[in-house]
Parts: structure tokens; sequence; C-alpha cells
């Protein structure tokens, strides 16, 4: 819905491009790998700010061949990246007590990881293509109420709460509200389950069924 195309396709050209650019280390790092284990169908959201941002990721576990250790294992991709015209970064990290091999990598917003350690057969590949809106940011739609002065039921009052919206009036209905570290945030009035918590989606309340502290809120009731 409103998903432009364009920045689709060019999302799915990333992907591919990562992939190649994944299924060329693989192969030449860890020969004998299952590459139908390399899951790059379908983008994800990395950033959920409005409008959300969709990139494709993957994780690979390869085998390090007997013959050959971790140190070249890392010597070897940075060749192949460096000549693919990635930006590359060579460390050793602790990984509680060994030492492994750590490539990044880097190529107009791609980021490519290898990592390798002499304890262990695996040699893990991660793989980010850099992040893009498919859609133009949206405004939120404030949704109608339920129930309004002229709608409500005979022997019911408005909810005091959302004064007849019926969903929450904290978020709109949404389940959860803007925010700035992560871009979304569960909403604390009604915790994700959208609905007004005083009338439960009524949008009114029976005036004979009002408690003693929720009557306060109709000084004008008998
Ligand atoms: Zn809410
Ligand atoms: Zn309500």
């Amino acid at each position: 819905m409103g998903e432009t195309s364009e920045a689709r396709g060019e999302l799915d050209r990333l992907g591919r491009s990562l992939r190649e650019q994944l299924v060329a280390l693989i192969t030449d790092l860890t020969p004998g790998a299952d590459l139908r284990l390399l899951f790059l169908d379908e983008p994800s959201v990395a950033d959920w700010h409005e409008p959300p941002r969709y990139h494709y990721s993957a994780l690979f576990r390869g085998e390090r061949p007997a013959a050959v250790t971790a140190a070249e294992i890392a010597s070897r991709g940075a060749v192949l990246l460096r000549s693919a015209g990635w930006d590359v970064t060579t460390s050793e990290v602790d990984d509680g007590g060994w030492l492994c091999s750590v490539v990044v990598a880097h190529r107009d917003g791609n980021h490519l990881r290898i990592r390798a350690g002499d304890h262990t057969s695996a040699v893990m590949f991660s793989g980010q293509t850099p992040a893009l809106a498919l859609r133009p940011p949206k405004p939120f739609q404030w949704p109608e109420p339920v129930r309004t002065p002229d709608t409500v039921t005979p022997g019911h009052v408005l909810c005091y709460e959302c004064e007849g919206l019926g969903w929450c009036p904290g978020c709109g209905g949404r389940g959860w509200v803007p925010s700035e570290p992560h871009g979304l945030a569960r909403c604390r009035e009604c915790h994700g389950r959208r609905v007004c918590v005083i009338c439960r989606g009524g949008g009114e309340l029976a005036v004979s069924q009002l408690s003693d502290y929720q009557r306060g809120h109709y000084p004008g009731l008998a």
C-alpha cells in the first residue's frame, strides 16, 4: 500500500547484489556450503521511524576447511572483498578466551562481516544492504469516534476517557506510539490492545453501571 515500485526495485537490486557477493565469498572460503540456507528472500524493517526503512540481511554459517586457519580465512576474505571494491577492516577479537579473526567491510552503505576462530569450524558470514524507505511518510489519520453526542445510545453517556472515540485515546487505535529512540513504542495506555480501556471500544458507558468514581466524571447526572 503506497509502496513505490521504484524504491522496492532498488532495494531488490541491492539484495541481489549482496547475495551475489556473499555467494562468492562463501563458495571461496568455505567450499561445499549448502547455499540453499542463504536466505535473502524478503526485506525486513531496519528502522521503524516513519516512514519505516527496510533492508535485506543474511546470516550464514560455513565450515572452515580443516587445513585452513581462521587467520587465513580472514586474510583471504579481505583480499576478495578489497578486489570487489569494499572498504575492509580486519581485526582480532577475544571471544570468551578464544581469539577470533573478524573482517568488516563496507561498500555503498552495504555492510558485510566474516568471523572465524581456530577453536571452532564455524565461519560466520553476515551482511546487510542499506535501509530504504519504500513509501513516502504518511501522517497518521485519527479515527472517527464510534459514538458522538448525537449517536450515544439512550441510557448511556459518552465514555469519559475517550469521549466517544472507542479507540485508545493515547494511540488512536494503533497500539503503539511514535518514539524517538526506536521509532515505535508500545502504547502505555492500552498496552497494545488498541481500544479504550474504559469502554473497551464502545465509546459509551451505561449510566446504570457507572461506579461512584465514574459518576464523578459526569457532574450533570442525577
Ligand atoms: Zn493505546
Ligand atoms: Zn472509552
